[in-house]
C-alpha cells in the first residue's frame, strides 16, 4: 500500500482504500487493485466485483501469489484485466528482500499498452517481409518523455531461475507442491483451533491469521527462536514447500504451550484440505513444461540454452557504462550462503547484525566514493535510483514551500531512463541541446534555466557523458543550475571513470545513483538483477526513502520506493566484497586503467575510424586539486 501510495502521488492519482465487497463503484474510478489471496491469507471470489467494475469501465488489477494460482481459479477466468506478483516462491531464496523477478500479465486487448513493446517489419530467412514483435522493457524501448515506465535493468536472471523451476516440476509437480502447502496449512489450522486460537481467515491457501496478545506471543515465540508475521492486530503464519513437518510440529507445540493447551498430539498429515475456488482447467501444457523432469535432462536442457549465448567466458563485451567484467568468485560465493540467502525481509533487525554491518560499511564506503553525506541502499536499479533521487529533490523543494518547481532539464544525449524517471516523478522534461563535440550547449542551458527559473526543479546530467567525454565545464553547469534554485541530479552510471579520482560531490551535484551492476561488480545477468543506491548531499539526507515496517531512511524520508527496506539486499554483498578486496588503492587503479584503456583504443583506432566525441586532454577536477 505504501509503495502504491508513493507512486500515485506525483502523478496526481487519488487512491481510495476500501472493501471490494461493500465499496460503491462509480464513474470516477478508473482502476482497482485487489489481492488474491489477501494479506490475511483469505481467498475472495471477486467475480461480482469485477462484473460491477466492468459496468463503470474500471480496469481491475490483481496482485496474486503465483503458487496459489496453480490450485485456484485464474484471475483471468473471473474477469481481471491485469495480474501481477512476485515469482520469488518459484524456487528463489528470500534473500532478505531480493533480488526477485515479478510477473506481469494482461488481457489480449491490453497487450499493446505494456511498456516497451516493439513491433517492426523485418525479413524472414526466405527474404519475405515478416512482422516481428517483442515485449521487453530494456533501455532501447523506453519511451523517454512519453514513458509509462522507466525500467531498464530488470530481473532477467531471476526470471530464468523461476521459469526453470517450472520447467523442472511441470504442471503435475507444481500441483503436488501446491497441494502439500495447502495441506500442511490445513493441518496446522486444525491444530490451532484445537488449542483455542481464533483463526480470522475463513479459507486459506498457505497463510493463517489469528488473534492473540501479540506482545506476549512475540516474547514467547522469540524465546523459542521462532518468528511469525505480526500484521496490524493479528499474527500470521505462512507455509511453503520447505516447511518441514518437524518444524510444523514444533510450532504446533510451542503455540499450544502459549495457550496452555492439552491437545498437543502430532499434526495430522492426511487432512482433507478445502477446495475453495478450485481451478479445474489444465495449466502449462506446452512441451517445455512437460519434458525435462530428471536432473540429467534438466542439466542438458539448460546447458543447450547456455551454449547459444555469447558471454564473458568467451570474450570481451565492451558495452559502454556496463563495464562488464568477469568477477572474482570470492565476491560471488557469499550469496549462496544460507545465512545471507534465506532471511525474510522483515526479520527483526536485532537478528540481522551481519547484514546491518555490511549495509553500514557499504553505505559509508559509497558515501566516501561519491563525496556525499548519506547513501540509501533501497533502489533496485539505476532507473529506480533516478526516480528516488528526483523524489528526494521534489521533497526538498516542497519542504522549502517551492512545490511548484517541476521542470527537469535533461540534455538530448541522456540515457532514455532519465526523462522517463522525471515523468514518473511528476516532472516536466525540457531538453537541453548538445554541441558537435557531444557536450552540453552551455548557452542553451543558461537560456532554459533562466526561462524556467522559478519553476526549475533539477538538471539530470551524466558525467562522464553518455558519449564518453568528461565535460570540462561540468562545474559551471552545476553552478548555473544552483543559481536558479535547482538541484543537480548526476547519473552515476559511468562512475567507473570517477571512482577514486573525482566524485559527484566534488563537481557540485546534489544527488547521484550508482549502478552497482555496472561499476561495482554485480554481474549483469542478461539484464539484471542490479542495485541503484543513491548518495545525497547533506541538505537532502533527511529525505532518503523509508519503509513502513522496518525503520530506515531519513527523518523526513520519502515513502518506500519498493517493498524491501534494503532493496535486493543479497547482491549488495557482491559490491561489498569488491570494494573491500580492492581497497582505496585498488579502486583508484581500476579507474585509471579503464580510462587508459579507452584512450589507448582511441589512439589505435583514430587513423582508421572517425572518433565522434572526445574532450580536451583531461586535467579536470581531481581529488588532489582541492
Ligand atoms: C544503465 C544506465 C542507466 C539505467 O540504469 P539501470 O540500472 O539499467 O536502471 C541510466 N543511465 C545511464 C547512463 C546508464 O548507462
Amino acid at each position: 500500500m505504501e509503495v502504491i501510495t508513493a507512486r500515485a502521488e506525483p502523478l496526481g492519482i487519488e487512491l481510495v482504500f476500501g472493501d471490494p465487497k461493500s465499496i460503491d463503484l462509480n464513474n470516477e474510478f478508473f482502476g482497482a487493485i485487489v489481492q488474491y489471496p489477501n494479506a490475511y491469507g483469505d481467498i475472495y471470489d471477486y467475480g461480482d466485483f469485477t462484473n460491477s467494475a466492468k459496468e463503470f469501465d474500471i480496469q481491475v488489477s490483481v496482485i496474486a501469489d503465483i503458487m496459489s494460482l496453480v490450485l485456484l481459479k485464474s484471475p483471468g477466468s473471473w474477469g481481471a484485466d491485469v495480474v501481477v506478483g512476485s515469482t520469488q516462491r518459484f524456487g528463489v531464496p528470500m534473500s532478505y528482500g531480493g533480488p526477485h523477478a515479478a510477473f506481469f500479465a494482461c488481457r489480449e486487448s491490453h497487450k499493446r499498452f505494456i511498456p516497451g513493446r516493439i513491433i517492426g517489419v523485418s525479413l524472414d530467412t526466405h527474404g519475405n517481409p515478416a512482422l516481428r514483435m517483442a515485449l521487453q522493457t530494456r533501455e532501447q524501448h523506453i519511451k523517454r518523455g512519453k514513458a509509462t515506465s522507466n525500467i531498464c535493468t530488470a530481473q532477467a536472471l531471476l526470471a530464468v531461475m523461476a521459469s526453470m523451476y517450472v520447467v523442472y516440476h511441470g504442471p503435475k509437480g507444481l500441483k503436488v507442491i501446491a497441494n502439500t502447502i495447502r495441506q500442511k496449512t490445513t493441518s496446522l489450522k486444525n491444530a490451532l483451533i484445537n488449542h483455542g486460537y481464533e483463526i480470522i481467515n475463513s479459507n486459506h491457501f498457505d497463510t493463517l491469521s489469528f488473534k492473540a496478545d501479540l506482545n506476549a506471543l512475540k516474547i514467547h515465540l522469540e524465546k523459542n527462536e521462532i518468528n511469525v508475521g505480526y500484521y496490524k492486530n493479528v499474527a500470521t503464519i505462512s507455509v511453503d514447500e520447505t516447511t518441514s513437518w518437524e518444524k510444523l510440529n514444533l510450532l504446533n507445540q510451542i503455540l499450544g504451550d502459549f495457550k496452555n493447551s492439552n491437545s498437543k498430539s502430532e499434526l495430522e498429515k492426511n487432512v482433507k484440505s478445502s477446495a475453495y475456488l478450485e481451478n479445474k482447467s489444465l495449466v502449462l501444457q506446452q512441451n517445455v513444461f512437460n519434458s525435462y523432469h530428471s536432473e540429467t535432462e534438466m542439466m542438458r536442457y539448460i546447458k543447450k540454452l547456455e551454449n547459444k549465448d555469447l558471454s564473458l567466458v568467451h570474450g570481451m563485451i565492451s558495452l559502454g557504462s556496463c563495464t562488464m567484467k568477469l568477477n572474482a568468485a570470492t565476491e560471488m560465493e557469499p550469496i549462496t550462503w544460507p545465512e545471507f540467502a534465506n532471511l525474510h525481509p522483515f526479520t527483526p533487525v536485532d537478528q540481522t547484525e551481519g547484514y546491518q554491518q555490511i549495509f553500514k560499511e557499504l553505505a559509508e564506503d559509497l558515501s566516501e566514493i561519491t563525496g556525499f553525506d548519506q547513501v540509501s541502499l533501497q533502489p533496485n536499479s539505476g532507473a529506480q535510483g533516478e526516480y528516488s533521487g528526483l523524489m528526494v529533490i521534489r521533497a526538498f523543494h516542497i519542504s522549502n514551500d517551492e512545490g511548484h518547481r517541476n521542470i527537469c532539464l535533461i540534455p538530448t544525449s541522456a540515457h532514455g531512463t532519465n526523462p522517463a524517471s522525471a515523468v514518473m516523478a511528476g516532472m516536466e522534461v525540457v531538453l537541453v541541446k548538445c554541441d558537435d563535440l557531444g557536450n552540453i550547449d552551455i548557452e542553451d542551458l543558461k537560456t532554459k534555466a533562466s526561462l524556467h527559473g522559478n519553476n526549475l526543479a533539477a538538471l539530470m546530467v551524466t558525467y562522464p557523458s553518455t558519449h564518453g567525454v568528461f565535460e570540462k565545464d561540468i562545474k559551471e553547469i552545476t553552478s548555473i543550475i544552483h543559481d536558479f534554485g535547482g538541484q543537480v541530479y548526476m547519473d552515476g552510471a559511468n562512475m567507473n571513470a570517477q571512482v577514486g579520482l573525482t566524485s559527484p560531490g566534488l563537481i557540485g551535484a546534489d544527488v547521484c545513483h550508482l549502478n552497482l551492476h555496472k561499476t561495482f561488480a554485480i554481474p549483469h545477468g542478461g539484464g539484471g538483477p542490479g542495485m541503484g543506491p543513491i548518495g545525497v548531499a547533506k541538505h537532502l539526507s533527511k529525505f532518503l526513502p523509508g519503509n513502513p515496517i522496518i525503520k530506515t531512511g531519513g527523518e523526513n524520508g520519502i515513502k518506500a520506493i519498493n517493498g524491501a527496506p534494503w532493496g535486493s539486499a543479497l547482491i549488495l554483498i557482491i559490491s561489498y566484497g569488491y570494494i573491500k578486496l580492492l581497497g582505496a588503492k585498488g579502486l583508484k587503479k581500476s579507474t585509471e586503467i579503464a580510462i587508459l584503456n579507452a584512450n589507448y583504443l582511441q589512439a589505435k583506432l583514430k587513423n582508421h575510424y572517425n572518433v565522434l566525441y572526445s574532450g580536451p586532454i583531461w586535467k579536470g577536477c581531481s581529488r588532489n586539486d582541492s
